[in-house]
Formats: structure tokens, sequence, C-alpha cells
């Protein structure tokens, strides 16, 4: 009986010390955990002081593997002269460098978008071992330097690309630019797709949960079938709350690329100086007598007198952001085209059918009819521009002109619409 119960205490004895231990255990990590804390937090603080961080640099500078290269893309205002200067090379190395380029026929002009990439020897006087241009997106002059490196010696190369038309489509969970992410779609088609919607679309507002796009575009391939570049778009579609808003790749004149909607009208949109027809000018923008107030006010609008229920028409594609009272201004318009500008129609009698805010809208189309609502001395529309939040003179805008294809060319625009659209199928199909 003793002997067990002895047997029993051992096994108290046990769970005495687990306990203990584990308590220990507990206290020294985290002591251990707020050390590791202040260590770095310390660690941080050192890292931030400016001197140290040029040592650490350097140190990582040394670190460098001894072959590096670099890739560069030309863009507007590049010169030769400017790219190798960029280069961290020495001087006489940049000049012979600029001077092998320049002694290269094919390379007289510089393009944007033309890519460079430079191979370097880090542990060298002369850094520069290797470097390639590209001429177009076929073919590249590779310049290797000489032994004696104060000389390249360059051979042109045709690159094995082939290239092919991709289609994507989905609709947008969270953003365009992450959506089109997922599907693998290069960020320089995806900056080229929101340069085109410019015109007409505020990416960071009008584009909701379960939005829709489409887009075909030209992809390289190298000769083990991986893309190695993107070319252009050549259809896109955006589909806003059920809005189609499509655009086609067409060459309108030779080496002159614009993109069209299926109407052929240039997506590059010019806002209406006058968005309504027959009606007189009768107050421009500036300072004038108010009519009704009687003092002297600035107007920033533009006035046209009409009789009471001409139409009004949007002066842009856009958005209606109010169709209701703008006190003084009585029932009015206000549209946002995107993101730079908003157009203002006030005194309306009546709204155009449908319009209401949210309400998407077609330049040229209905929106309201002219009344002299609000505080008004008789039938006439004012007509606001708004530029980046201020309001501007609308007949001194200055914008792009929008093209219509009209005659032969809306003819031969309408063929290379066949041709997009069938293509397009084709690629639905095949991807299915
Ligand atoms: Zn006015």
């Amino acid at each position: 009986m003793k002997y067990f119960k002895l047997n029993n205490y051992k096994d108290y004895s046990i769970f005495f010390w687990i306990i203990l231990v584990s308590i220990i255990g507990i206290t020294i990590t985290t002591i251990y955990t707020t050390n590791k804390e202040v260590e770095a937090q310390k660690i941080k603080g050192t890292l931030d002081n400016i001197y140290l961080k040029k040592i650490t640099k350097e140190i990582t500078n040394s670190l460098e593997p001894r072959y590096s290269s670099l890739d560069y893309v030309s863009r507007s205002g590049d010169t030769y002269q400017s790219i190798v200067d960029s280069l961290n090379i020495i001087k006489e190395e940049k000049k012979i460098l600029l001077e092998s380029i320049l002694k290269e026929k094919s390379l007289k002009i510089l393009r944007t978008n033309q890519k460079f990439t430079f191979k370097f020897d880090n542990m060298t006087k002369f850094k520069i071992i290797e470097f390639k241009i590209e001429t177009d997106k076929k073919n590249e002059i590779i310049f290797t330097s000489s032994n004696t490196k104060n000389s390249f010696t360059s051979k042109k190369i045709k690159k094995n690309f082939k290239k092919r038309l991709v289609y994507k489509e989905t609709s947008i969970i969270d953003s365009l630019y992450n959506s089109a992410i997922n599907l693998k779609i290069s960020p320089n088609i995806i900056i080229e797709f929101a340069r085109l919607y410019g015109f007409q679309v505020d990416f960071q507002r009008d584009i909701w949960k379960d939005d829709s796009f489409q887009i075909i575009y030209e992809e390289y391939l190298n000769d083990k079938n991986q893309t190695v570049d993107t070319g252009e778009i050549i259809f896109a579609n955006l589909n806003l709350q059920n809005n189609d808003l499509q655009l086609y790749k067409y060459e309108y004149e030779k080496n002159k690329v614009d993109y069209f909607d299926e109407n052929g009208k240039s997506i590059k949109k010019t806002l209406m100086k006058t968005p309504i027809n027959g009606a007189r000018l009768s107050s421009s923008y500036g300072k004038r007598k108010h009519p009704i107030l009687g003092y002297t006010k600035m107007h920033t609008g533009t006035d046209f007198a009409a009789p009471t229920g001409t139409p009004i028409m949007a002066s842009g594609d856009g958005k209606v952001m109010k169709a209701g009272w703008c006190g003084g201004g009585g029932k009015c318009v206000k549209i946002k085209h995107n993101k730079t500008y908003q157009t203002v129609y006030a005194h309306m009698s009546k709204f155009g059918r449908g319009i209401k805010k949210g309400v998407r809208v077609k330049q040229g189309q209905i929106i309201g009819y002219v009344g002299s609502t609000g505080m008004s001395t008789g039938p006439h529309l004012h007509y606001e521009v708004i530029e980046n939040g201020r309001k501007i003179n609308s007949q001194k805008l200055r914008l792009p002109s929008g093209k219509i294809l009209k005659g032969e060319d809306r003819k031969k625009f309408e063929v290379t619409k066949i041709k997009i659209d069938v293509l397009k199928s084709n690629l639905i199909t095949k991807d299915n």
C-alpha cells in the first residue's frame, strides 16, 4: 500500500514538473519575443540611417553577379544619346557605343517602343559585352564587343517570332486590372485598353461588379512557343451595365490607324460646341450684367436662345450624373464624359425620354428640350463645360476632332468590321 502510494505521489510530481516547465517555457518565449521585437526595431532604426544605407547598398552592389543585363524600351523624346547616357558606364565607352549605333543605316530613326538589351561585365573597365536593338518586331541588330573592347561588330538577326491573335473575355470581379491580370493579359495591353477607353470611361467610378470585357490582341511567340511580346489591340468591347462599348482597329489612311466604334465614329470623342440645332448664341462666357439679378457677374456658360421644345443633345458620350432641379438653373442635366470633362444643360422644359441619373448617353442623343425653368428671362439653353472641376468657355474648347468615317471610308471600315467579327467568333469557337 505504501509502495503504491509513493508511486502515486510520483505520478503527481510528474504533473507538477510538466506545469512548471511549461510556465518557464512560456515566460522565456515571451521575453524572447519582446526582445526580438526590440531588436528588430533597433535593426530597422539602424538601416534607416542614411549613411549606413549607403554602405549597405555598396555591399549589396559588390555582391551582385559579375554579369548583368538591362532592357530598355524607347519612349517619345528619347534619343540614342539620351539612352546611352543613362547607362552606368564610363564616358569613353558611351562614345564607342553611340558611334557604333549611328553607323547602322537601319537605326537612322529612333522610334518609340524600340527594344534595347544591354549585357554587362561589371568587373571590367569597358562593361558592355553585347547589346541588341530591335529594328522591328521581327528583326534586331546585335552588337558584340571586340576583344580589345574598343569597338563593336554588328550583325542583323531575324527573330523567329510568330504572330498570333488571342481572344480573352471575363467579367470584372474586383477591378479591371486584376481581372485582366488573372487572364494573363500583359500589362502593356491593359494600359493600352485603358487609354483607348479613357475618352468615355472613368475607370475609378464607372466600372461595376459584373461588368465585362472582351479583347482581341496580337501576341508574338518565339520558336519555343513562349509569348515574348504583345502587339496591338484589334478589337475590344467593354460592357458597362449592359451597354456595349465596342472598338475596332482600322487603318483609315496608309499607316494611319485609329479605333472606331461600330458606327464608324472615332473613339477619340470631342465635345460639341453647340449641342443644339438652329439656335442663336445669345450670351457668351465671361463677365456680364445678370439679366435678372441686375449686377455684373461671371457668366460661366454659353446661352443659346431657341424656341421652347427645341431638342438638346448630349455633347459627347457619357453618363448622366443628374437630371433634376438645379435651383436657378431650373430643370437641368449634368453629364460626365470622362475623368476630365463634364457638361451641364440648364433651364430645360422637360427631360429626354429615359434620361435619369446613372444612364449612359451617346453623343447627339436627345437629353432634354429648351425651356425657361429656374432663373431665366426667356427660353434658352445654358450650356456649361467643366474641365477638371473648373468651368471653362465651351466655345474655346480644344479637343481632338472626333473623326466619323463616311462614304468610301465607311464602306471599307464595314468590311474590316465584318472581318474582325468573323475572326472573333472563330477565336471564341477555338477557345471552347
Ligand atoms: Zn446662361
